[in-house]
């Protein structure tokens, strides 16, 4: 931000209480035409943090496409104290082709971060959205959902270790937070490292707009505003209970040892005990069929979607509760629950 308040990239400037809807040049295509980002700007009147928004790094992760528009293009932001920079598609070469990698000799995106000048093709888009637009944010959520074929239920990836970055995942109010430092070129890792405290949110499926789930991540965008105090909203969310996954806690992606067809048994974000199937791999006969039960109690954090697999192939992502959290849940989730409410 520059001493009157306005917002500065590479080539433009936006004002206090003015909005810029722009297309920004990150690369140049083999016609030579430009690569161009969707951006919007939205720099409110009175003064306050400037905070990114992004989605899509990964090109077929469209649930947070619809959170970043509908907080850019449908929220009142007439008494915002700060600025806002939306950023519906980054990665917007694989979102053409909706896949996960850029087309570009099949590159993460989301591993090309901070990006360099005069490096590879990735590198240099991530460096033009980094420099111009995540650099002069005081920070930012970026929105994913799981690999395609999987579903996850609603949760943040924060590096809890850092005060700032626990603050800011604390704020967006989700049930589950898996604390773990950002990988290496991750848009939240390299972020964070520059001083832009970054928190990932996962949610859902690849190639959908899943409304129960944008509506979560909206509330969760809201009670961030209002931590800090962005937006004259309602308070700061408590999801009711919270886990936050640290390294030493029980968890695994439980694999398949058997290839064939999956028949699942419990929706994601379900508790499920020790012992129960939580899915049956079937052969085209179904008639030699492999139970897969819980090695543990946890939470169902993410589960295949697509129902094929190889042997090796993961079949869900379960994690472990501590005996408090674990017994709100299972008072949450028992049918009498529905009566009480
Ligand atoms: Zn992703």
């Amino acid at each position: 931000m520059s001493d009157d308040g306005a917002f500065t990239y590479h080539g433009g400037k936006v004002a206090p209480g003015e909005r810029q809807n722009i297309r920004y040049g990150i690369s140049e295509t083999y016609l030579g035409d430009p690569v161009r980002i969707p951006v919007s700007i939205i720099n409110g009147e009175k003064p306050g943090p400037t905070v990114f928004i992004s989605a899509a790094a990964h090109g077929d992760e469209l649930n947070g496409i619809e959170v970043v528009r509908e907080v850019a293009y449908e929220w009142d932001l007439s008494d915002l104290a700060g600025t806002l920079v939306c950023m519906p598609v980054l990665n917007v070469p694989g979102f053409l082709f909706q896949q996960r990698y850029l087309p570009i000799y099949d590159r993460d995106l989301n591993r090309s971060f901070p990006g360099r000048p005069d490096s590879t093709s990735a590198k240099r888009m991530a460096h033009r959205i980094f420099t111009n637009f995540i650099e002069p944010c005081d920070f930012g959520l970026d929105f994913h959902t799981s690999t395609r074929g999987r579903t996850n239920m609603l949760h943040v990836r924060a590096d809890m270790s850092d005060d700032k970055v626990a603050r800011l995942a604390q704020g967006f109010g989700t049930h589950v937070i898996i604390d773990s430092e950002g990988p290496s070129g991750s848009l939240r890792g390299e972020a964070s490292r520059a001083g832009v405290p970054t928190i990932t949110i996962e949610m859902g499926e690849a190639h959908r707009f899943q409304r129960v789930l944008i509506d979560e991540a909206l509330a969760g965008v809201e009670s961030v505003f209002a931590e800090y105090e962005l937006r004259k909203t309602t308070a700061v969310r408590w999801p009711g209970w919270r886990t936050i996954i640290t390294g030493d806690q029980e968890k695994t992606w439980i694999r398949a040892d058997a290839g064939g067809i999956v028949d699942m048994h419990f929706e994601r974000g379900s508790l499920v005990h020790e012992g129960d199937p939580i899915c049956t791999i079937t052969n085209p006969f179904k008639d030699d069929n492999t139970f897969i039960e819980a090695p543990f109690t946890g939470l169902l954090v993410g589960l295949l979607e697509n129902p094929v697999v190889y042997p090796g192939n993961p079949l869900c992502h379960l994690v472990e509760l501590d005996d408090v959290t674990r017994r709100v849940v299972e008072q949450e989730q028992s049918p009498e629950h529905e009566h009480h409410t």
